[in-house]
């Protein structure tokens, strides 16, 4: 039998544990922790994000700030909002939607981030924190991806990772992340020779391209576990449908353990930003440990 991993039931045990942190700091230490949202532009998707972002931050009892600049702002405007809330002591998680307006450099704005309130895990501090095996705040997917993977194998160690995608939001952490769980890892990207054959090795395989159904049924060996990082809408039977970067059906016939797309690493990615801001929070204000 497959076990296909709920990605909305894991998130909202997370959920669970972190309103749980946020109750007990309340009532111990008064303290609430706040997360800022800062949203450049008029992108649709981006406020809708931004929305849910704020929705689950009040739901697990945290502060939401959101600051809305507009698209003709200035770099310097938003350089300047994000040292404001690196300086206010109440803020404890910043987070910068992106993308950013073209005119803005994404990478010099996320690097003014404060690295302790750096909520995304994106500036060079925290990349830097991840590869050298130092406390930090690591970015949400991958770390929702190894929790996923660890409920149907707590011990990853010894286990052959494969990693498909090399991005800095995703496929590069992602890849740490597994290392640092003893795995051997292999990271697999658009230029690796005979992607079939890197994929056959993987214990865990997870894809993270963008491609849809990219990873066929018989790439994945048998037993192994799949984490399907990618979310691509399609035009299908006349329906838009979103699926992932493995195809679903035939991956979970060889399978052990599956994510679904969409409710598999989607949900995730919010139950996380929601922990580092309670570990951030936590950190900052020398308030101990959150499981
Ligand atoms: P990027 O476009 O930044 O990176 C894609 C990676 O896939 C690159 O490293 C690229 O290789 C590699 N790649 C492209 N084509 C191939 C190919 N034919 N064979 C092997 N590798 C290939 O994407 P992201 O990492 O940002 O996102 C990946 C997917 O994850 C997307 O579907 C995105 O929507 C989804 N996503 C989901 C999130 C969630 O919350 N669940 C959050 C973030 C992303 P190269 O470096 O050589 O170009």
């Amino acid at each position: 039998m497959t076990t296909i991993i709920d990605g909305k039931a894991i998130a909202a045990d997370v959920r669970a544990k972190i309103a749980q942190a946020v109750t007990a700091m309340q009532s111990r230490h008064n303290v609430q922790p706040a997360l800022a949202v800062v949203l450049v532009g008029d992108d649709p998707a981006s406020h809708v994000y931004v929305r849910n972002k704020g929705i689950a931050t009040e739901k697990a009892g945290m502060k939401s700030i959101e600051h809305r600049l507009p698209v003709d702002a200035a770099e310097e405007d938003v350089v300047s909002l994000v040292r404001d809330l690196n300086a206010d002591d109440t803020v404890d998680g910043i987070l910068v939607q992106l993308p950013l307006p073209g005119h803005i450099s994404s990478s010099r704005v996320i690097n003014e981030i404060d690295p302790d309130k750096d909520v995304d895990g994106l500036t060079e501090v925290n990349a830097g924190r991840l590869i050298l095996g130092k406390e930090g705040l690591v970015p949400c997917t991958p770390q929702g991806s190894v929790i996923m993977a660890k409920t149907v194998r707590p011990n990853l160690s010894g286990l052959n990772a494969v990693v498909v995608g090399r991005s800095i939001l995703v496929g590069k952490p992602l890849s740490m992340l597994l290392l640092a769980e003893n795995c051997t890892v292999t990271m697999a990207h658009s230029r690796t020779a005979d992607l079939p054959a890197v994929c056959r090795e993987a214990d865990i395989l997870c894809a993270a391209v963008g491609i849809p159904r990219l990873v066929k049924g018989d790439w994945v060996k048998k037993g192994a576990i799949v984490i399907d990082v990618g979310i691509n809408r399609i035009e299908e039977q006349g329906k838009t449908r979103l699926v992932g970067d493995v195809d679903f059906d035939a991956a979970k016939e060889n399978a052990s353990a599956i994510t679904p797309v969409p409710g598999g690493v989607g949900p995730m990615t919010i139950a996380c930003l929601l922990r580092n801001t309670v570990v951030a929070a936590a950190r900052r204000r020398g308030l101990g440990a959150v499981d």
